[in-house]
C-alpha cells in the first residue's frame, strides 16, 4: 500500500507534534526567545570582568606615561623630541581606550550594551568577546571602520 509511505512522512513534522500538547508551542518559542537574549547576559560577567582589567591597566599605563612627560625636560635633541611625542600620543590613544571602555561600562549597567550604533541591530556576542567596546555589528563596522576612527578622535578631542 503507497498510501502507508505517505502517512508516516507526513506525520513526522513538527506541527502535528504540537497538535498533541497544546501548551509546548508558546514555551518552546518563549524558550528559544530566552535563549538567544540570554546568550548575551551570560557572558556579561566575563565581559564586564575584561573591561575592568583592561580598564585598571590602562589606568596603569595612562599614570605611567603621564608621569613619564611630566618628568621630561625640554628635549635638547631630534631622539628626545620623537620619543616625546611618541609618549603624548600613546597616553591619548590610552585616555581614548580608558572613555571607551568606561562608556561601554555604563551600557552594561544601564542594559544599552551589545546594540549597533547605528542599525541597532544585536551585535554577536563572539565579537563582543573579541573587542568589548565594540558598538557597531560586523556590517557597519565594515563599512564605518575608517569614519567611525576620525569620527572617535574628534569626539574626543
Ligand atoms: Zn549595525
Amino acid at each position: 500500500m503507497e498510501v502507508v509511505i505517505t502517512g508516516p512522512l507526513a506525520s513526522p513534522p513538527a506541527p502535528s507534534l504540537d497538535r498533541t500538547s497544546t501548551t509546548n508551542p508558546g514555551d518552546q518559542m518563549a524558550h528559544a526567545h530566552t535563549a538567544a537574549r540570554d546568550r548575551l547576559t551570560d557572558h556579561l560577567p566575563v565581559l564586564r570582568a575584561t573591561l575592568n582589567q583592561q580598564r585598571r591597566f590602562r589606568l596603569q599605563q595612562l599614570a605611567e606615561l603621564e608621569a613619564e612627560i611630566d618628568r621630561a625636560t625640554a628635549p635638547t635633541n631630534a631622539a628626545d623630541t620623537a620619543r616625546h611625542e611618541v609618549t603624548i600620543k600613546l597616553a591619548a590613544a590610552a585616555r581614548q581606550v580608558l572613555a571607551d571602555i568606561d562608556e561601554t561600562l555604563t551600557l552594561i549597567t544601564t542594559g544599552r550594551y551589545g546594540r549597533c550604533r547605528r542599525c541597532h541591530a544585536e551585535i554577536p556576542v563572539h565579537l563582543l568577546q573579541i573587542i568589548p567596546t565594540s558598538r557597531w555589528c560586523l556590517n557597519c563596522r565594515q563599512h564605518l571602520t575608517p569614519p567611525v576612527c576620525v569620527e572617535m578622535t574628534h569626539a574626543r578631542f
